[in-house]
């Protein structure tokens, strides 16, 4: 049976460049950092002129775009900020995303237009919490992680605002917005966007006395990682959050490439126009999940949300990323003459492996590259990182094309 659901799809950019790969792979809104006052702050975002040029690509395709202010603001940086907020009212943004109870008021003041949704950062997690932000004058609450299901539906019954969910990527095993373990380990504080991950890190036990000893402290053999999130994937649950009202689904991810940008945003595009065609059953949703494992991630949980115990959560069995497949080009242009795709290569290849090819919505391609040729046409064997090269033969694909192969 066919649905009407109207659930938007938000998904992270960390420069232009992914940007446009998430509004082309079906996302109805992006968010991004700008130079300042966002967490994830150390690699990438977007400068005044980048977030211009971002806002003109994403609305001519229907996306909307919304800006990270969710770092907490020292009382020595309010006249910078405001400065900032000068600048950024030249643009045509969709909102503000902010957790600053300080960041949120010098918004409303001094651009009282600009719709301001709250950051998981600020750990909503009932509705009494929600509709004070709504009084308040937000338009839009992300939940805490922490939510659980049955508390979801308790708060989308009761909620004045808009109401968004995280419902892929990496986790933070502290409480939304409140860890400050990578700040005491490392001296880089989560809170600022520097965050070291701390809580992926293998600790050993030492006696003061001999501080060159270190004694494992091993729930099993390959150590411990108390702390070692698995990465949240709702995937299997999205028609129940779809029925509860939801009004918007987050993928995690800012400093992620355009492959894992691309890749999770086709396939969420895709459980959703299953869900409304009435499609979304059991082989369809292990289809998702397969294509979930085409980029590199740790073992999922169903999360905070779901999840019946911590072991759930955490993860002792796989302490890194799993990688089954290497992302080694994007599409740059077409050849006519060698009827096939001139490619921008990530990571090596050789000829005569087979290429897995995502295009937006379309369905993924296989193709055994029987010849790599160089931009004068010369046979190449091996194909390098920073290589422009050419796969004669493969015909005309989607401009937006990600190129992966298998790891043997
Ligand atoms: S150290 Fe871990 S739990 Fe803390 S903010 Fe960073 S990712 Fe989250």
């Amino acid at each position: 049976m066919k649905k009407h659901i109207n659930i938007e799809l938000l998904a992270p950019a960390n420069n232009l460049h992914v940007l446009k790969y998430a509004a082309n792979y079906g996302a109805d809104a992006v968010y991004v950092g700008g130079k300042h006052f966002n967490l994830r702050s150390i690699h990438g975002n977007f400068t005044l002129k980048q977030l211009k040029e971002g806002v003109e690509y994403a609305h001519k395709r229907g996306v909307k775009v919304y800006l990270t202010l969710n770092a907490v603001l020292a009382e020595d940086e309010i006249e910078r900020f405001g400065d900032y907020i000068q600048e950024l009212k030249k643009i045509d943004l969709d909102a503000v995303i902010v957790s600053d109870m300080g960041v949120f008021s010098l918004i409303r003041k001094i651009w009282p237009q600009v719709p301001i949704h709250i950051s998981t950062q600020a750990n909503t997690n009932n509705s009494a919490a929600v509709n004070q932000w709504a009084r308040l004058g937000a338009q839009r609450v992300n939940l805490a992680r922490e939510v659980p299901f049955k508390n979801l539906q308790k708060i989308m019954a009761q909620s004045q605002t808009e109401i968004e969910v995280f419902i892929h990527g990496a986790m933070c095993i502290s409480y939304s917005g409140r860890c400050m373990l990578s700040k005491y380990m490392s001296g880089r504080d989560a809170n600022r966007g520097r965050c070291a991950h701390s809580c992926r890190w293998k600790y050993y036990l030492m006696e003061q006395e001999r501080s060159n000893l270190f004694f494992p402290v091993c729930p099993d053999k390959k150590g411990t990682y108390i702390y070692n999130s698995r990465d949240l994937c709702l995937l299997s649950k999205l028609d129940l959050l779809a029925a509860s009202g939801v009004h918007s689904f987050k993928i995690e991810g800012r400093m992620k490439t355009e492959n894992y940008v691309s890749l999770v945003t086709w396939v969420y595009r895709r459980a959703l126009d299953y869900i409304k065609e009435g499609e979304f059953h059991r082989n369809n949703i292990q289809k998702l999940v397969s294509e979930l494992d085409k980029c590199s991630h740790r073992n999922f949980t169903l999360g905070f949300m779901f999840a019946k115990s911590r072991h759930e959560l955490e993860d002792n069995d796989n302490v890194g990323y799993i990688n089954r497949y290497r992302f080694v080009a994007t599409f740059i242009r077409y050849s006519k003459k060698h009827r096939g795709p001139v490619l921008r290569v990530k990571n090596q290849f050789r000829a005569g492996e087979q290429v897995d090819i995502l295009q937006p919505r379309k369905d993924p391609l296989l193709f055994t590259m029987g010849k790599i040729l160089d931009t004068a046409g010369h046979n190449m064997t091996c194909a390098n990182p920073n290589d422009t090269v050419i796969i004669p033969g493969l015909g005309r694909i989607s401009k937006y094309s990600i190129f992966r192969i298998k790891a043997v």
